[in-house]
C-alpha cells in the first residue's frame, strides 16, 4: 500500500499486464479476467489463502468469485493442498485407468441419484459439449433448446445468445461459428414454460434436449420460478426430449447433490464442473444408463480426452467433494447464512443510501442488479445500469474486495468467509455507495 496517496499500488500487476498484452489477446487467457466492463485494471494474483487473494504488489482483496466457483472451501485449503502432493509423488498423469477415478465417481453418484453412469472430462465446456452429442445420438434428433443468458461453455453450439427471433432461428453469438449450427440452437426466455412448449409445437420431433442452469448465475443469479424446473421435466419427458441439468457451477454449491437435490428435481443428463475438481481442471456428465452406455467404447458416440479423470484432479475433486459431504449438516447452512447476511446486508447499505438494487440469491450464489425491477431473465437483467455496477466494482476493489467484474456474474462465498469478513463488506460497501 502506498500510504501517502492512500491507494493501492499496482506497479507490479500493471508491468505483468504489459507483458500479457504482447503475449496474451487481451492480455488473457480467459475474457471474463480482463475488467473490460466494470473499468480499471486487474490486478495479478500471487497467491490466496482462505477468502484472500493477494496481488503482486502485497495488496490483500477478500475474494467474492473463488475462481468462478470452484474455491468453497477457501483457498489452499489444507486437506485439498496435502491430497494433491500426495498424488504428484506417485506423478501427474498415466493415461490408464486409476482406483482414484472410481472412489470420485462412487462419491460423485452418492451425491446425485440421478447418475447411473459417469464420465470424467477436463472441463464444463467438454461435459456440456459432450452431454449434447449424446443427446442427440439418443434421440436421432438435432435441435437443441438453451435459454437467454444461460452459459454452458464456448462450444459452437452453446454460443448462440439472446436476441429477436433466436425462438425459430439462431443467430450466432460469436464469430467462427456456422449459421448453419447456430440455426439448430434455440434460444428461448428463461422462465417463460409457454415458450417452451411453443418450440416443441412448433418442430415437434426435431428437439433433442432442453439444456438449462438450473439456478442461472451466468446472466448474474436468477432463480427459477415456481413450478418451473417441473414444468421442463414433464415437458422433455411428454416430447421425448432429453433434459440436461447444466450443475457445472451449482453442483456441490447449492447443496451437496447441487440443484436436483435442492428441487426434488429428476434430469435423464447432469453435466458437473467446477467444485468437482476443487481447483484443478476437471468436469464430468453423467444421467440414466441406457443413455451413457451409448459412449464410446460401448456404444457409437464418441468422446475422449488425454487427461480425463487426470489423478491430481481426481484427488483434489476427493478431498473437496469428500469434506463438503462429511460436513454438509453444518457447511450448507453456514453458507447460507453467512451468503445472506452479506446479500442483504449490501442490499440494504444500498437502500440507506437510495440507490435502486435488486438481491437476487439463491444459497451461496447471488448478484446485485443495479435496477429498482425485479430479475427473473435474462431481458429483465439487461436492463440493468452497468455503468453504476462498475462504479461499484471499482470502489470494492480499491476498497480490498474483489467482486466479478461484470454485472452478470454471481457472486460466490465459502466456508472461509466469517463475520470478520461480512463486516468488512458491509463496510466496503458503505464507503462505495457514500461515493455514488
Ligand atoms: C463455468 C460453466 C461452464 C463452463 O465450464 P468451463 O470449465 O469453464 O469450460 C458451463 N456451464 C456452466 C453453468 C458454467 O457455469
Amino acid at each position: 500500500m502506498n500510504e501517502e496517496a492512500g491507494k493501492r499500488v499496482h506497479e507490479k500487476s500493471r508491468a505483468l499486464q504489459s507483458r500479457a498484452e504482447l503475449l496474451f489477446p487481451g492480455g488473457v487467457n480467459s475474457p471474463v479476467r480482463a475488467f473490460r466492463s466494470v473499468g480499471g485494471e486487474p490486478p495479478f494474483v500471487a497467491k490466496a489463502q482462505g477468502a484472500y487473494l493477494f496481488d503482486a504488489d502485497g495488496n490483500r482483496y477478500l475474494d467474492y468469485f473463488g475462481s468462478w466457483g470452484p474455491m468453497i472451501l477457501g483457498h489452499a485449503f489444507a486437506p485439498v493442498v496435502e491430497a494433491i502432493q500426495k498424488a504428484a509423488v506417485d506423478s501427474s498423469s498415466f493415461g490408464a485407468s486409476t482406483a482414484a477415478e472410481g472412489d470420485l465417481a462412487e462419491l460423485v453418484m452418492s451425491c446425485y441419484p440421478a447418475i447411473e453412469r459417469l464420465r470424467f472430462v477436463s472441463s464444463g465446456t467438454e461435459a456440456t459439449m459432450s452431454a449434447i452429442r449424446l443427446a442427440r445420438a439418443a434421440t436421432g434428433r438435432k435441435r437443441i433448446v438453451k435459454f437467454e443468458g444461460c452459459y454452458h461453455g464456448h462450444s459452437d453450439g452453446l454460443l448462440v445468445k439472446a436476441g429477436s427471433g433466436v425462438a425459430t432461428l439462431g443467430i450466432p453469438g460469436s464469430a467462427g461459428v456456422p449459421e448453419e449450427i447456430a440455426a439448430l440452437t434455440m434460444a428461448l426466455p428463461y422462465n417463460d414454460l409457454a415458450a417452451v412448449e411453443a418450440a416443441f409445437a412448433a418442430h415437434p420431433d426435431e428437439i433433442a434436449a432442453v439444456i438449462l442452469e438450473p439456478v442461472v448465475g451466468n446472466a448474474g443469479c436468477i432463480a427459477p420460478a415456481e413450478g418451473y424446473l417441473e414444468g421442463l421435466r414433464r415437458i422433455t419427458a411428454e416430447r421425448g426430449a432429453l433434459l440436461i441439468v447444466d450443475e457445472v457451477m451449482t453442483g456441490f454449491r447449492l447443496a451437496l447433490g447441487g440443484a436436483l437435490e435442492r428441487f426434488c428435481l429428476d434430469a435423464d443428463l447432469v453435466t458437473l464442473g467446477k467444485i468437482i475438481g476443487g481447483g484443478l481442471p476437471c468436469g464430468a456428465f453423467g444421467g440414466k444408463l441406457r443413455f451413457m452406455e451409448m459412449l464410446a467404447p460401448l456404444g457409437p458416440v464418441y468422446q475422449a480426452g488425454t487427461l480425463s479423470g487426470n489423478p491430481l484432479a481426481m484427488a483434489a475433486g476427493m478431498a473437496t467433494v469428500g469434506y463438503l459431504k462429511e460436513h454438509a449438516a453444518r457447511v450448507y447452512p453456514y453458507l447460507e447464512k453467512t451468503a445472506a447476511a452479506v446479500a442483504d446486508g449490501v442490499a440494504a447499505e444500498a437502500a440507506a443510501a437510495g440507490i435502486a438494487v435488486t438481491t437476487n440469491r439463491v444459497g451461496s450464489m447471488w448478484t446485485w442488479f443495479f435496477t429498482g425491477e425485479p430479475v427473473a431473465d435474462y431481458e429483465q437483467a439487461a436492463k440493468s445500469d452497468t455503468k453504476a455496477f462498475g462504479r461499484f466494482h471499482r470502489a470494492m476493489l480499491e476498497a480490498g474486495v474483489w467482486l466479478p467484474p461484470s454485472q452478470f456474474e454471481a457472486m460466490f462465498l465459502g466456508t472461509a468467509h466469517g463475520e470478520a469478513e461480512v463486516a468488512a463488506t458491509l463496510e466496503a460497501a458503505r464507503g462505495a455507495f457514500a461515493m455514488f
